[in-house]
């Protein structure tokens, strides 16, 4: 199991101290950022703390596969750290920090590894292993190195030394670990996926590199590198780093988030994966629901955010990251169809695709991609009341024609409803209407989004559905209906569920109407989703009995 490091980031170390116990229950590693601290402040205080209270750290002390879980950096601004000072300064701050540590443990006699839980010394062990120091491959550090790899034998500190590339990934990823890993230290690779296929790269360079026993630090920093902080056991990595609080590097996420969403229980290696594919991905709450179906029924799968630019790297990446299945979201529903092997009904008819599967053969010759479309009968589930009190060819509304406009049409045409349908770009009204009519002849009505339409919409206004993306989080003062006043007898139906109450939905829900948000439509879809993850991940464990 990888140890989840906590970056304390200061500005001192009671501050430090108080986040340690914070934070402790979360996490198996601290990094002392000494570029984050007054110049001249000691750490002593930060290994007092520790060995003071070993019960609350226990996670700190028990040395699961990687002995060191104290790490001290100091960074410099162009390695993007905050400390601006010389070379020849920051190898004298460091030596400083490290002789701290290490006259502790002379001092100390028995140390931080000298007693067990309940405090009963075992004399002659000491910080052997605990610590570690991470210099950038960058820095003028041949003297540090030399001077470094006495106290590396005389009290097994370890070394690490690190790369990192804020504005890309560079090509052979192998050779880097290669050269990062050449004066005895355990590399560290910090660097920038563009998007999917270089975060399978990142991941098969490091499960290369560790293969042979190798240790080794491998991280995709910024927005597309967030699986290897949630499962650095799938990189290779030994360590994956969080931080307290807001994020302290690109992509980091919150050491308590990633502990109770992703990691309660680990991942490990070979634990299938399964996501969200989109842009963005961020908002969305479908990881906390399939995590907690997968905790419920005691199996071993991890469902992340995937954010993902281009649909056609998907199955690399799958093959690559043990990828089981997917929940597809903006703006890949329909493009994801492209790789299926087999897509239900609701595909077929809507054009658009929100759960991908990827199923071993029965007869083990590989894999196949089967499609579904969950948000149909997701979308349906709060509406069964009013269909049912509607009857026959009731008009209704539907604002947007895009992936989930084209279910809702469908969902309420295959009801026997009567739809008038609304777009920002006409062309595609038309395209879905066109299709849509072809199955359920003069079902679908288009109209413009603009003003000139509010009469047509006053006929079909019993019900009114927003599934356009306009309102959701980073577009919440957008009202596609703006130009509307509602009567107060419609009932407002928008999909979007974050956040909970749009300004469509608010307006409608002044002027007295009944409103239902997408909460509903996103558990219903969820739990078809969920049942065919949950399936997977059994096939998945049964395969490896
Ligand atoms: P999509 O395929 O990308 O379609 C986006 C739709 O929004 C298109 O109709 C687009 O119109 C319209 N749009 C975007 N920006 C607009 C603007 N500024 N003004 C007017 N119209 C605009 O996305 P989707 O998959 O249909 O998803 C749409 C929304 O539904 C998202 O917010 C998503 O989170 C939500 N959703 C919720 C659930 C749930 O379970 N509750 C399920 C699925 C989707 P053009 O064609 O003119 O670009």
């Amino acid at each position: 199991m990888a140890r989840i490091c906590c970056t304390l980031p200061g500005p001192d170390i009671g501050t430090n101290i108080d986040l340690m116990r914070r934070y402790a229950p979360f996490v198996s590693a601290f990094e002392i950022r000494l570029d984050l601290l007054p110049r001249g402040a000691s750490v002593a205080g930060i290994f007092q703390e520790l060995r003071g209270d070993r019960k609350r750290y226990a996670r700190i002390f028990d040395g699961g596969e990687i002995e060191f879980s104290v790490i001290i950096t100091l960074r410099r601004t162009r390695d993007g750290g905050a400390f601006d000072g010389t070379g020849e300064e920051a190898i004298s701050i460091l030596k400083t920090a490290i002789e701290e540590a290490a006259l502790l443990k002379d001092a100390q006699g028995s140390d931080l590894h000298g007693s067990d839980l309940q405090g009963n010394d075992a004399p002659g062990s000491d910080l052997q292993g605990l610590v570690a120091v991470d210099i950038e491959i960058q820095s003028e550090a041949g003297n540090f190195v030399s001077w470094f790899d006495a106290l590396r034998s005389e009290k097994g500190f370890v070394l690490i030394r690190s790369f990192h590339d804020f504005n890309g990934c560079p090509p052979d990823l192998s050779a880097k670990l290669a050269e990062l890993a050449r004066v005895g230290a355990v590399p560290k690779l910090a660097v920038t996926p563009r998007g999917i296929d270089d975060l399978a790269r990142i991941a098969e360079a490091g499960r290369e590199w560790c293969c042979s026993g190798r240790r080794a630090i491998v991280l995709g920093m910024g927005v597309y590198g967030m699986a290897s902080r949630i499962a650095p056991e799938k990189f290779g990595s030994c360590i994956s780093f969080a931080s307290p609080g807001s994020a302290l590097a690109p992509g980091q996420l919150d050491a308590g988030v990633l502990y109770r969403e992703y990691r309660n229980p680990p991942p490990n290696e070979h634990t299938p994966l399964f996501a969200i594919v989109g842009n963005p991905v961020s908002h969305s709450k479908s990881p906390a629901f399939h995590n907690a179906r997968f905790r419920e029924k005691n199996l071993d799968a991890l469902y992340i955010p995937l954010l993902c630019d281009d649909a056609a790297a998907i199955p690399r990446f799958a093959r690559i990251m043990d990828l089981r299945g997917a929940s597809v979201t903006v703006p890949h529903k329909e493009k994801v169809r492209s790789f299926l092997d087999e897509e239900d009904q609701g595909c077929r008819h809507t054009g658009a695709c929100n759960t991908i599967i990827r199923d071993m053969q029965k007869d083990g010759a590989g894999f196949r991609w089967r499609g579904m479309n969950s948000d149909i009968p997701g979308f349906l589930h709060p509406l069964e009341q009013f269909l049912a009190d509607a009857g026959e060819n009731a008009g209704v509304c539907v604002i947007g024609a895009g992936g989930a406009g084209r279910s809702a049409v469908y969902a309420l045409v295959s009801r026997g409803c009567t739809v008038l349908l609304l777009n920002r770009s006409i062309e595609r009204t038309r395209r879905v209407a066109e299709e849509i009519n072809a199955a359920f002849p003069q079902s679908v009505i288009c109209a413009g989004l603009e003003k000139n339409s509010r009469e047509k919409i006053s006929e079909y206004r019993k019900l009114l559905v927003q599934t356009t993306s306009l309102g959701m989080k980073g577009s919440e003062t957008g009202d596609p209906l703006h130009f509307y006043q509602f009567a107060g007898d419609e009932l407002a139906y928008d999909i979007i569920y974050t956040p909970a109450e749009t300004l469509f939905l608010g307006r409608a829900k002044q002027a007295g109407c009944r409103t239902i948000n997408g909460e509903a439509m996103f558990v219903r879809q969820a739990e078809i989703q969920s049942g065919e993850f949950i399936a997977a991940a059994k096939k998945q464990a049964q395969g490896r009995e």
